[in-house]
């Protein structure tokens, strides 16, 4: 029987590359909650309507009317890109860039309504591994599964510098680590739904779990 798997946590705790394994593993669909608020944080910037000095909230509502997200399943790279308006942004939502305005855009209610209404309708058949922020408390409270991960910031900085680097971004790691904190901040504070662990989902540690640990781990709990 087809379940729904929710696995929420603070960012680069690795939820994506656990929830990749997952999906692959059971045939079931991964959606990237994260990938959705930065399309339209992607979106904003590109409209003028925010950058370091200001954001202009109420354009970026009025608009959102006309943004259509979608995912697409890349056979080469292994999982579903994200498409904005038909066009791929898998790349470009990656940057630190857009990691800088992502919380503010996501602390929006009208945003948040939004995607939320998009990301139950995309799970409502189950077989569906869904990671973000809100998963296991607004969009599926009822998931069968709710894994909730965790590691220092500092892990969790470096394993998001690693990967910027890698993709020849211009970044120095203390950059990252603010950016890190400043979401964590940000992400925990937001008034409509403040990250935090849902009362019957389960904590993982990974500070210091390798990714084969980690995933044998998982799926004790996915057959439980
Ligand atoms: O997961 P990722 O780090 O890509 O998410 C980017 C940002 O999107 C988060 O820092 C958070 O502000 C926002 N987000 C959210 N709710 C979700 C997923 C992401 O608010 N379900």
């Amino acid at each position: 029987k087809k379940i729904t798997i929710a696995i929420d946590g603070f960012s680069s705790t690795g939820k994506s590359t656990v929830a990749k394994q997952l999906a692959k593993h059971l045939g079931y669909i991964y959606v990237d909650t994260g990938a959705m608020y930065r399309a339209v944080t992607w979106f904003a910037m590109q409209h003028g309507f925010i950058d370091a000095h200001h954001f202009e909230a109420s354009k970026l509502v009025a608009a959102l009317n006309t943004i259509t997200i979608s995912f697409k399943f890349n056979d080469i790279v292994g999982f579903a890109e994200v498409y904005l308006n038909g066009v791929k942004i898998e790349k470009e939502i990656r940057t630190l860039e857009v990691s800088r305005y992502v919380s503010q855009v996501a602390a929006v209610s009208e945003v948040r309504s939004q995607l939320v209404q998009q990301q139950q309708q995309m799970g409502k058949d189950k077989g569906v591994v869904m990671d973000g922020r809100d998963i296991g408390t607004v969009v599926f409270p009822d998931a069968e599964l709710k894994l909730f991960m965790i590691a220092s910031a500092e892990k969790r900085a470096r394993r998001r510098f690693d990967e910027l680097i890698e993709r020849g971004d211009e970044v120095t790691y203390a950059d990252v680590l603010k950016n890190v904190e400043d979401r964590d901040y940000i992400d925990s504070h937001r008034e409509d739904s403040p990250l935090r662990k849902a009362e019957d989902a389960i904590e993982l540690d990974n500070s210091n779990l390798d990714l084969i640990t980690q995933f044998e781990r998982v799926l004790l709990l996915v057959n439980q």
